[in-house]
């Protein structure tokens, strides 16, 4: 069965003061960043903090969206404990951005891009949101920017939400428009139906991987229940991160349900071409670009290219960065997608939570070019490194992993290598040629990668001869 997923997505975006007051955007104690707009009180007038708008209008134009020329915001009224004046200042009618598109292979097309404010943070205490005890509510978060991105139902699987998430995130880092180490800095409303048949909208999932995590398991319990027989009704549900399950939260309402009106205390917006063009010129290169970049300038492969940029930029500036001091760029990106992201990934981590210096993956793989050790010990050296952040140099010294050069211990080795394995020399002799390959790994694993494989071979051959 043909599924179709469309996303809402949320990011927190970067600015000093909220959105409508000048309320710090900083950690703080809990309802310590409020005044009388973030709370809510009657009669508190808002007022729209330019630099948030000029982001937004920023973030439409990477995602190829027009521009409204004139927008103005609303309010969408709904009572809940989160939002104390009773509605939300938001972007309904007319949004900054419009019928944009990014591209993964294939186009998702953007439907609309609007600001908005954060409501105010709820606490379920002990328990999750429908089992908790009691619930507290922290203002802190009440008024914080943030940016909707809505797209159109254009997913057909998993793949492609998770890719599209990945570019989209790295677009917004290269943008510096928001802050990726932020706590839940990404919310994500994953709107997923099976072809003909009613949408369910899980809300508010944190994280890309529960993105994944959720929609599976939407994908999963809606065949069932088709297979069944049963009608799938059009529902909001949430994301439970501990079972790994959605739960049903309320019969979906719908957009017109709120009554939405227009927001009487801010003034409706012009944006000028020339307004346009000036932040046009702000923008920093985007993503796409610098994969050509890199392609281009440092000879850098397609795939390992876009792995650097799309995966995290804060990897695409290590890359770069490498590179200043390293010529061999393809070989660097190699190491970079490979050993490094999964010596980073097992030990959960990522390049910026790590200590991981350029100078020091430089040093490694200048050890494998210069011959002092091999390959396979330096993907040992870079595990061990990234797990402890101590230099290179001091690991292989202590550890003695510099490379056996001595013909003489070369010989040894090999010499108990083949008495061990006499059946495989046999198949050697006999025709075998894999079993020469198995020879070379095991003088390998007795030298614990000290002995370049080529040596290997040379030494086994002239011992069996
Ligand atoms: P609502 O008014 O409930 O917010 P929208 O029409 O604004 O609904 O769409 C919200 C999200 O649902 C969008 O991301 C859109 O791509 C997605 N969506 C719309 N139709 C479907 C569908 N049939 N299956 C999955 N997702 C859908
Ligand atoms: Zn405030
Ligand atoms: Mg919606």
């Amino acid at each position: 069965m043909k599924t179709i997923m469309g996303l809402e997505v949320h990011i927190h975006m970067l600015s000093e003061s909220k959105l409508f007051c000048s309320c710090p955007t900083d950690e703080a104690e809990p309802n310590e960043n409020t005044c009388p707009i973030c709370l809510g009180f009657p009669g508190a007038k808002p007022k729209l903090n330019k630099r948030v708008l000029d982001s937004g209008i920023m973030i439409a134009k990477a995602l190829n969206c027009s521009v409204n020329p004139s927008m103005f915001f609303s309010r969408k009224v709904y009572f809940y404990p989160d939002m104390s004046k009773n509605y939300q200042i938001t972007q309904y009618e007319i949004p900054v951005g419009i019928q944009g598109h990014l591209d993964i292979g294939k186009k998702i097309r953007i439907r609309r891009v609007h600001i908005e404010e954060d409501p105010a943070k709820l606490m379920h205490i002990g328990g999750t949101i429908t089992s908790a005890q009691y619930v507290l509510v922290d203002y802190n978060r009440s008024g914080m920017p943030l940016m909707e991105i809505v797209t159109e139902p254009d997913f057909e699987n998993v793949k492609e939400v998770r890719e599209f998430l990945s570019k989209l995130q790295s677009i917004l880092e290269h943008l510096e428009v928001y802050d990726p180490n932020g706590e839940a800095s990404l919310r994500v409303d994953a709107n997923i139906s099976l072809e003909g048949g009613e949408r369910i909208e899980v809300k508010n999932i944190t994280g890309f991987a529960n993105v994944e995590k959720a929609l599976t398991y939407e994908i999963i319990r809606q065949t069932n229940l088709v297979k069944m027989g049963r009608k799938i009704e059009r529902e909001t549900r949430h994301f439970n991160a501990e079972t790994n399950m959605t739960e049903s939260l309320r019969k979906k309402e719908f957009e017109e349900d709120y009554g939405y009106i227009f927001e009487p205390d801010l003034p409706r917006i012009d944006i000028s071409h020339a307004w346009i063009a000036e932040i046009e010129k702000q923008m920093p290169e985007l993503p796409d670009a610098r994969v050509e970049r890199f392609m281009k300038n440092y000879g850098v492969r397609d795939r390992e290219a876009k792995i650097l940029v799309y995966v995290d930029k804060a990897l695409a500036d290590f890359f770069e960065r490498c590179a200043k001091i390293y010529k061999d760029r393809q070989n660097l990106a190699n190491w970079i997608v490979g050993d490094l992201m999964k010596a980073l990934n097992s030990n959960d981590m990522t390049i910026r939570t790590s200590k991981v210096a350029p100078e020091d993956l430089v040093e490694i793989l200048k050890m494998v070019d210069d011959g002092e050790i091999t390959g396979k010990v330096a993907k040992g050296l870079v595990l061990e490194y990234v797990k402890t952040g101590r230099s290179p140099r001091k690991i292989v010294e202590k550890k003695d992993l510099i490379l056996i050069e001595s013909d003489k211990e070369i010989e040894k080795i090999v010499s108990d290598v083949v008495s061990k394995n006499q059946k495989a020399v046999d198949d050697y002799k006999a025709g075998n040629e894999k079993t020469l390959q198995f020879l070379i790994g095991q003088v390998m694993k007795e030298s614990k990668g000290k002995v370049k494989p080529d040596k290997a071979k040379e030494f086994i051959l002239k011992k069996i001869k």
